[in-house]
């Protein structure tokens, strides 16, 4: 069968058919966009899979109903269970549980929340994340290490290097090139600041721990329609769930589902890595030292060394101006890639590039995540838009959400405001027109 992207009609009951070797593609007509491959990443193609889950079938009622099967989804599904482990509850997944951002990103975890300035918080749920993957044996190769902000011009570098905190360190245009393999750069500042996962094994760990947990996971199973009321009603293309509280966990694939589709956009990331290098190979092309190099733009790009020993670079797209999770020059984007490795480390020229992948995140205007209730009668809540960094974040805000459906008390609860604060984004022409600028600003080369 060929794989087209295809659409679905909202509400409507189309028949799903899984082709074989893709999480999900669906035949429909239009509305709801279903990617049609999410090519493996790099990730996700050193696991073994995770088990397959059912496709939903029939007509139930459940306590709570999560829509999508990434960190956020999984880590509210978790901590329901350990609050009410009597209420059922079930994720339902379009594709493949965590074949989303959560198995495409670039695995920095920070405490960190973007567009949020409390400092505490962030700390809180940095712990509590370390603290889930410690207490369930979750093996996601996590590592502490330091982030290398590197610099290109003179100028950011003279700022960078006068205004570093304790603990932070200058690493010298010289001292890069020595041992960095880059004399690209002006210099760069080391903080030592991160703690680093493999993303997909995060996923397996939480998925893992879900259904140990008595949560039912569904996959190829995509929500179509949402009809909100004091039991709100979900539409999947073989059945329907009535539903007590729904969690919305689709975060950059929610506008497309036409929820929240003025409030947050979508914005297209590429990644490309090496082959596995050897231990001898990383040392001469001093890929040894600073495995996170971060280069500062309006969003930034990434240079990792994974732990298994690939070396790839992450960067901005663009946005889609229609919600679009998909992006139609791969081969672009291929291309760009290399050229921007080639540009700062020459001496990869020599090394074959084996593994790459797209990935989408989700943004709002002012930077802010959307989590919190959406619907009049408080039980639709949605868990959205971290704008980039939402390893951590994905994970505390399944868990304030679980808190909040189940009346379980959290000092963070407060963060959960719903679309309160947010400022419109409007589509097409006139996203274009307000984004353009600003995108073009993040161009690598
Ligand atoms: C390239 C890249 C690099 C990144 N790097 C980092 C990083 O280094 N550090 C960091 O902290 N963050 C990073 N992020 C962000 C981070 O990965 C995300 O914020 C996080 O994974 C969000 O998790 P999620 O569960 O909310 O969303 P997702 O993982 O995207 O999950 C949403 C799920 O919803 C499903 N879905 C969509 N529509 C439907 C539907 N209609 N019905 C049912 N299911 C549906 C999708 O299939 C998907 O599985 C990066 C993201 C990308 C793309």
């Amino acid at each position: 069968m060929a794989v087209n992207r295809r659409n679905f009609l909202l509400g409507a009951s189309a028949a799903a058919v899984a082709a074989p070797g893709v999480a999900g593609l669906f035949l429909g007509e239009e509305g709801v966009e279903i990617d049609a491959l999410r090519q493996d990443s790099l990730w996700t193609s050193e696991l073994p899979a995770i088990p397959a889950q059912p496709t939903y079938t029939g007509d139930r009622e459940v306590d709570v109903a999560i829509v999508g099967g990434g960190y956020t989804g999984l880590s509210c599904a978790y901590y329901l269970k350990k609050f009410r482990p009597d209420w059922s509850v079930v994720i339902l997944e379009s594709h493949k549980i965590g074949s989303g951002a959560s198995s495409r990103n670039s695995g920095a975890v920070y405490a960190r929340h973007v567009g949020i300035d409390d400092q505490d918080m962030a700390q809180r749920g940095l712990d509590r994340l370390l603290g889930f993957i410690e207490s369930q044996g979750i093996d996601c190769d996590l590592t502490q290490a330091s982030t290398l902000t590197v610099l290109k011009s003179q100028g950011d570098a003279d700022a960078a290097r006068a205004s570093m905190k304790d603990g932070e360190k200058w690493v010298s245009k010289e001292e890069l090139s020595e041992k960095g393999g880059t004399s690209y750069y002006a210099g760069a500042v080391e903080t030592p600041d991160y703690f680093k996962i493999q993303p997909a094994k995060l996923v397996a760990g939480q998925a893992k721990a879900a259904l140990g947990s008595g949560v039912e996971i569904f996959e190829a199973s995509p929500v179509t329609n949402i009809r909100s009321g004091k039991f709100a009603r979900l539409t999947t293309p073989r059945g329907t769930v009535t539903a007590r509280n729904v969690l919305i966990a689709t975060n950059a694939y929610t506008p497309r589902l036409g929820v929240l589709e003025d409030k947050m956009y979508p914005i297209h990331q590429y990644s490309f890595a090496t082959r596995k290098l050897t231990q001898k190979e990383i040392n001469r092309l001093g890929l040894d030292r600073w495995n996170l190099r971060f280069e500062p733009r309006t969003l930034p790009v990434t240079f990792s060394l994974t732990p298994s020993g690939h070396f790839f670079v992450r960067f901005v797209l663009g946005y889609a101006s229609h919600n679009s999770g998909e992006w139609q020059d791969i081969e672009g984007a291929r291309a760009l890639a290399k050229k921007l490795f080639l540009q700062r480390y020459p001496s990869l020229a020599n090394i074959e590039f084996e593994k790459s992948w797209h990935g989408v995140t989700g943004h709002t205007t002012l930077m802010k995540p959307i989590a919190g209730p959406i619907s009049d009668e408080g039980n639709i809540h949605v868990s959205a838009a971290y704008n980039g960094l939402g390893i951590m974040p994905s994970h505390n805000f399944g868990y304030l959400t679980a808190c909040r459906i189940t009346a379980t008390d959290d000092q963070d609860l407060a963060v959960l405001s719903g679309v309160s604060g947010q400022v419109p984004m409007p589509g097409g022409f006139y996203r274009s027109l307000m984004l353009k600028p600003f995108m073009n600003l993040m161009t690598p080369v």
